[in-house]
């Protein structure tokens, strides 16, 4: 049996639901298909935090009812030893990640999408150098879908961009030093939590190496919080829930806590996928990378993904040619993406750092906490506040540390300088991979070391 769409959308979590809602609404013919039942829509192991500001970007409605299960006016951001602590100011929301996805699955149905739960993909379907569609399993049923683009949302697994001839660069597999392995739980406290509109992140190489852990207050209503563990993957450092355990649900807060739910799960931290589209292909959400280095989040990310994918869908009038659908890549990027690179630089150097170096270099606010919010949001590490820094520190000690970081942000400049100049058509592209690499690879020798 072979069925034919416009745009086959599979894994239905926040990247997949959300373009199948976009595209759908406009009268596009999409199937959405996920291995999950409704009932688990956009079930990933999070930490359920989203910013404010990618619904105000995107002009999607805020979570709200059943969606919402509080507010977030900012986070406090820890040193290892806890003495030191920098205050990030900024709107956000804690959602029910599954009703929260499940808004666009309906939407999405309500416009004329089909929706297969429970439908895996095993095979992309490649024919004449060209995306053509998957095969799919539903039950012991066997389907072969064809659409003009197939686009790949099943976040870390790639399941079908993995599975593109290696010439093609939307390929650009994961190293797995550039993504974190994560566990969390949500638990019921026994006592109330201050402030609990505050998420709070610690970092501390010792008991989150190359990552960090944190508590977010989850639902004020229940009582519930968010408390979790990422590590670096790939570079050998213990399981996350282990060092969960042995280090942070002993501390006193946890005490008579009961554990409502429990998991774990990877994520990407590096820059961008090289591109969103390719030969009738497209990534979105974490199959496209689409995620803070820095902090993991990625929801917000993803929606701009699908947002950008779906405007330029329907903008290219059934050319799902690379140059027409091309500025998929030009409007991430400028949205989103251009910031990620720079963020990379730095997320690399953070995870070199000793927890001696972290406790002198927050305690000391080398970066300040408004200086660590434009870092974040837009990758900018502004040289003059480390030149500030060494005037201030030179003498007192780590000028090795403080001359790094100058080289650090020196190399975040020229990261977001290249990532600024992405090609303006898929005829640059291999130019501009090389260029990239080239940057990486000066700086992990030149500044890593
Ligand atoms: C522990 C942890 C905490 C996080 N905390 C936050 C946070 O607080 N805020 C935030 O914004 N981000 C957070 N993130 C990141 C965020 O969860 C992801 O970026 C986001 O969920 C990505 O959405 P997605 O739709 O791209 O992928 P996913 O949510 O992974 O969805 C992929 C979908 O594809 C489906 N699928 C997979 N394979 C197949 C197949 N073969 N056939 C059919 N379907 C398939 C899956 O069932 C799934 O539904 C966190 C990540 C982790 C791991």
């Amino acid at each position: 049996m072979s069925q034919k769409y416009d745009v086959l959308v599979v894994g239905a979590g926040i990247a997949g639901s959300t373009l199948a809602y976009f595209l759908s609404k406009k009268g596009v013919k999409v199937l959405l298909a996920d291995m999950r039942p409704f009932t688990r829509a956009g079930d990933k192991a999070c930490g359920d935090a989203l910013g404010k500001h990618h619904f105000d970007e995107l002009g999607v409605e805020y979570p709200g009812g059943e969606e919402l299960t509080g507010n977030v006016k900012g986070i406090d951001v820890y040193s290892p030893s806890e003495g030191a602590k920098y205050r990030v100011l900024g709107e956000g929301f804690m959602i029910d990640r599954i009703k929260f996805t499940q808004r666009f699955i309906k939407g999405a149905v309500d416009a004329g999408a089909e929706y297969w739960e429970k439908t895996s993909a095993t095979k992309l379907i490649v024919k004449d150098n060209i995306a053509q569609g998957a095969i799919l399993r539903r039950d012991s049923e066997k389907i072969e879908v064809r659409a003009q683009l197939v686009v790949d949302a099943t976040g870390y697994a790639r399941v079908l961009a993995n599975q593109a001839p290696d010439e093609w660069p939307i390929k650009d597999p994961l190293k797995p030093e550039d993504g974190i392995v994560a566990y969390r739980e949500v638990r019921k406290l026994s006592k109330e939590v201050d402030e609990p509109e505050i998420l709070r992140i610690y970092i501390s190489k010792r008991i989150a190496p190359g990552g960090y852990w944190w508590f977010f207050p989850y639902s004020l209503k229940k009582g519930l919080v968010n408390v979790g563990l990422g590590v670096q993957n790939g570079v050998g450092y213990p399981n996350p829930k282990d060092l969960l355990y042995k280090y942070v649900l002993t501390r006193s807060e946890f005490k008579g806590s009961e554990i409502v739910e429990a998991g774990g799960a990877p994520a990407p931290t590096r820059r961008p996928v090289n591109t969103l589209v390719w030969n009738g292909l497209a990534v979105i959400g974490d199959a496209a990378y689409a995620v803070n280095p820095i902090h993991g989040g990625g929801k917000g990310s993803a929606m701009i993904t699908s947002w950008c994918l779906a405007n330029t869908y329907l903008g290219a009038n059934e050319d799902t040619s690379n140059a027409a659908l091309w500025n998929a890549n030009k409007c991430f990027l400028e949205h989103y993406g251009i910031k990620q690179a720079p963020l990379d630089i730095f997320r690399m150097f953070l995870q070199q750092l000793s927890d001696d170096d972290l406790e002198y270099g927050m305690s000391r606010k080398i970066i300040k906490e408004t200086d660590l919010n434009t870092v974040s949001m837009k990758g900018d590490l502004e040289l003059s506040v480390v030149d500030k820094g060494m005037r201030l520190l030179a003498g007192i000690g780590r000028p090795s540390l403080l001359l790094k970081l100058r080289a650090v942000a020196r190399y975040m400049n020229k990261a977001k300088e290249l990532y600024r100049r992405y090609p303006d058509k898929p005829e640059g592209l291999t130019r501009w991979i090389n260029e990239v690499s080239k940057l990486y690879e000066e700086y992990r020798t030149r500044v890593l070391k």
